[in-house]
């Protein structure tokens, strides 16, 4: 006969507790074999819960094995179920394999009758006890089995109050003659809305909850948190029932919360809160304020409520098991306990939810405290809170002034945090500015609710008035933004479009829009330019906990960084290289974008080759200054990819400046940038489509590097140095590529060149490009998989309008898990990186291959590059602490 129940001391590996049991049951499981008091109880199995949520019935078998289970808690209790004179109560609770806290639903007090809280009442000191375990378990069959509305009860226990003229009456307060008519009232409730009356009968109570708890795994809160959390929907729930304790027979009892260390800063303290006279419940619901479990944590002059103080043998007892919990799992534990008549049973233990810092801290220490090994450590920090941790600073300001870099003004510091960008005075410009792809800081008077959009877009918010609690200050610590407000010394002249002095005895340079503008949120400093931006760890645990990540990882972590500012920032957060630079980005510049503008509408050869030759000068000292940056690190530059229509897209006073630039009337510019305009741009002249046909705009970036390469190189600066091509469809296109090279190589006709040594990258990002890769593998030797791109193309779904619909896809409709854009869909767009790799590395085995692109930081698409075997991932500078680490625990998975 299968086993379908397993009591708490069941002899069962690891494994099996997990699988079959779940969270919860296994932990209850687990302390009753480190001898910790565990009311006595057993668990259905979630394989059970599947069986009956598939078919309406449950297996042949299951009866009599709860039975026999029942019978072993009632000879344990030494209680009956159903006995009027010594019943047993049960809880019956769900369960799954991963945490989902309060998702599923669970009932107490099953097996109070009309018979047996006769028993209850005269067994405990007071009888409000019986009768208000009696009103619980009516609430709980009727809302969880019968699935009537918890305001429909929640009315009839305000009327009672109400009846008593005091509206904020705690429940616990209502008379017991009161309390006796709310259970009438219940139980005619339950009837009426039903259609049949509360069960009298404990075993068909006990079934019914089964069936409700099994059947909890499919509502609507669970689905969603399942949804939100990426957790398999055949995960299941199991059934656990165990024998009632009391925490509300009296001031010896109580009920309570125990985290073995501090969930928020990960101190290391008993930490939680406790309720006497009080079932569990309470303690969750806010009906009264519970005390602090510690006298140090209780409120001034409120020590002698905490539990240490009430009930000091207790409190020993919890935190002794708590150590052996913490000990035994290696994991801050989250305890939930019921004194009963002064003594302790341990009701729950589970790894606690703590906020990234405290799990860093808690992680780190138990190694230094023997508890834990470095590798289970970095098994237990999520990697996707991890940046949380990380804070973005300008350098100390003394070494600034030391350099001759002074603020242009101080103001208050209201959101931590820097970033440096080009100065906007308007939320839309701001808005509009970010999705050109530029790090806009939005410079305000004072902000209101119109401005939010803007806010969000900017890297960093300005404004001139208002204090630390202005509308600025709060929006920006609200949406995590740096935020300076209150520069008093500062105008904003939203006519012209300046930031100047207040005052002219103030020497003080005047900031137009479109200026670079660096800010500093912790210290209220704000500069003229671009500072560097580094990463600061908030805790010291941090940097010991990353150390760890980067021993034990395998796949590389590179940054995606455009300018040699980022690119300096990116080593801070601990980038092993650039893996993308997008060069569209260093065209910001007002001078560069007009040289481009003008390359694009140019007349002539000539004239295109003169405005290219401006460029090149400026990218050549980009590029010498990022691999200045990285000092020898793998730096990989993406030729062009911008749709060239986005170059084209200008305001009037910016047509009158090509038009002098180019010397040609304004109104046959116009007629150009009419002619150029496409339906479709991001699907349209960009890339190295873009690159190819441009003619000399690629070679114009080759020689850049080049001789940026030749510049560090004769400097002394190592230079490791990859160019990638994107959107390459064809390999004919790798191949024209590759004859600019040599083109371009053999013009430099010095040779010093033969000195740079330039590898040449693949960008795969459409279906073509990954059905043909075998092809493109004979002209490159890496590839580097574009996720944005590669879903837009592989979804057919347009990554800049995808917001248009996807939420009620993925919220309402519930048509698609999760954001494809945001999670790699492994299904759809892995597969093809996995036939793609499998038909490149038949052609050339040595490749080396990894993943860019938003999805590249999610811990699910590092563990799928793990999978496939790639060699690095590219990701913005806020992942890279996450990635990293989640690039640890997919090795150290997969080497368990
Ligand atoms: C990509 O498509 O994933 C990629 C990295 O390129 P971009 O986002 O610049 O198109
Ligand atoms: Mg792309």
């Amino acid at each position: 006969m299968p086993t379908l129940v397993y009591p708490f001391d069941a002899k069962l590996s690891a494994t099996e507790r997990m699988r079959l049991l779940g969270t919860k049951a296994a932990g209850l499981n687990e302390m009753t074999a480190l001898g910790i008091p565990v009311p006595p109880g057993f668990t259905i199995t979630s394989e059970v819960g599947r069986r009956y949520r598939e078919t309406g019935r449950w297996p042949d078998e299951l009866q009599e094995q709860v039975e026999r289970a029942l019978r072993s808690v009632e000879e344990r209790t030494e209680l009956r179920f159903g006995h009027p004179a010594a019943p047993l109560l049960v809880s019956v609770r769900s369960g799954a394999a991963v945490s989902m806290p309060g998702m599923m639903d669970s009932l107490l007090n099953v097996g109070l009758t009309e018979r047996t809280i006769a028993a209850l009442k005269s067994q405990s000191s007071h009888e409000r006890f019986a009768l208000d375990s009696y009103r619980r378990l009516l609430y709980m069959y009727g809302t969880i089995v019968r699935g009537i509305g918890a305001d429909r009860f929640q009315q009839l226990l305000a009327e009672h109050k109400a009846a008593f003229g005091r509206i904020r009456m705690l429940d616990y307060e209502l008379p017991l003659d009161a309390l006796e008519a709310l259970i009438e009232d219940y139980l005619a409730l339950i009837e009426n809305e039903s259609g049949s009356p509360f069960p009298q009968d404990p075993r068909v109570q006990l079934w019914d909850a089964i069936g409700a708890v099994f059947a909890s795994w499919e509502n609507l809160r669970a689905r969603r948190y399942r949804r939100m959390e990426g957790i398999a929907e055949s995960v299941g729930t199991s059934c656990t029932i165990q024998a009632m304790v009391f925490g509300n027979t009296g001031p010896e009892s109580g009920s309570g919360v125990a985290f073995t260390r501090n969930p928020s800063t990960g101190d290391k303290e008993l930490y939680g809160e406790f309720l006497t006279d009080a079932q569990g419940e309470d303690v969750v619901a806010g009906i009264r304020t519970p005390a602090a479990l510690t006298a140090r944590q209780s409120p001034p002059g409120k020590e002698d409520r905490s539990l240490e103080r009430l009930l000091p043998k207790s409190f020993e007892a919890i935190a002794e098991y708590c150590r052996t919990l913490e000990t035994h799992f290696g994991d801050i534990q989250d305890v939930e306990f019921t004194v009963q008549n002064g003594t302790p049973f341990l009701l729950q233990t589970r790894s606690a939810k703590r906020t990234a810092r405290a799990a860093v801290r808690a992680a780190v220490e138990m190694v230094h405290e023997g508890i834990l090994e470095r590798h289970e450590a970095l098994l237990r920090v999520d990697p996707r809170a991890l940046g949380q941790l990380v804070q973005a600073k300008l350098r100390d300001p003394g070494e600034l002034a030391a350099e001759g870099i002074l603020p242009i003004a101080v103001g208050l510091p209201a959101s931590p945090g820097a970033a440096s960008g080009r100065v906007v005075f308007d939320a839309d410009d701001a808005l509009r500015w970010a999705a050109e792809g530029q790090d806009v800081i939005l410079v305000r008077q004072e902000t209101s609710a119109e401005d939010i959009h803007g806010m969000k877009a900017a890297k960093g918010v300005v404004t001139a008035a208002g204090g630390m609690t202005s509308h600025a200050a709060v929006v920006a610590r609200g949406l995590g933004k740096c935020c300076v407000v209150g520069c008093g010394a500062l105008e904003v002249d939203y006519r012209t479009r300046q930031l100047k002095p207040h005052r002219s005895e103030v020497e003080t340079q005047v900031i137009e829009e479109g200026d670079l503008l660096s800010i500093d949120g912790s210290t209220g400093k704000i500069y003229a330019g671009v500072l560097d931006v580094i990463a600061s760890p908030t805790i010291a645990e941090f940097d010991e906990l990353m150390e760890w990540a980067d021993d034990v990882r395998r796949i590389r972590v590179y940054a995606d960084a455009d300018t040699p500012q980022s690119a300096r920032a990116a080593l801070s957060y601990g980038a092993e290289g650039v893996g993308l630079c997008r060069t569209e980005h260093l065209f910001f510049a007002a001078e560069r974008l007009l040289a481009m503008r003008c390359v694009l509408l140019a007349e002539d050869a000539e004239q295109r080759a003169d405005w290219l030759g401006r460029i090149e000068r400026a990218q050549r000292d980009d590029f010498a200054e990022i691999f200045e940056a990285m000092q020898g690190r793998p730096v990989t530059i993406r030729l062009l990819d911008r749709p060239m229509q986005e170059f084209l897209r200008l305001e009037e006073r910016d047509v009158d400046a090509i038009a002098s630039a180019l010397n040609l009337e304004a109104e046959e510019i116009r007629t150009r940038i009419r002619q150029r305009r496409e339906g479709n741009p991001a699907f349209g002249h960009r890339g190295v489509r873009a690159g190819l046909t441009v003619l000399g705009l690629y070679d114009m970036q080759l020689r850049a590097m080049l001789w940026a390469a030749r510049d560090c190189a004769h400097r002394g600066t190592p230079v490791d140095l990859e160019v990638s091509v994107p959107m390459v469809a064809y390999p004919s296109e790798l191949e024209a590529i590759h004859l600019a090279l040599e083109r371009v190589r053999s013009e430099m006709f010095d040779r010093e060149t033969d000195l740079v040594d330039i590898r040449l990258a693949a960008m795969v990002e459409l279906p073509r490009a990954c059905i043909v890769a075998d092809q493109l593998a004979r002209h490159t030797e890496v590839f580097a998989f574009g996720g944005n791109d590669l879903t837009q193309t592989t979804l057919g779904i347009s990554r800049d309008d995808a917001g248009r619909f996807l939420p009620t896809y993925l919220n309402d409709l519930e048509l698609v898990h999760s954001d494809p854009f945001a999670q790699l869909d492994e299904t759809g767009v892995g597969e093809l990186i996995e036939l793609a790799l499998t038909r490149a590395r038949k052609v050339r085995p040595r490749l080396t291959a990894g993943l860019c692109g938003e999805q590249a930081a999610d811990p699910a698409a590092i563990a799928f590059c793990e999978r496939l075997g790639l060699d690095f991932v590219s990701c913005q500078l806020h992942a890279l602490p996450g990635a990293r680490l989640a690039a640890a625990q997919v090795r150290l998975r997969a080497n368990k």
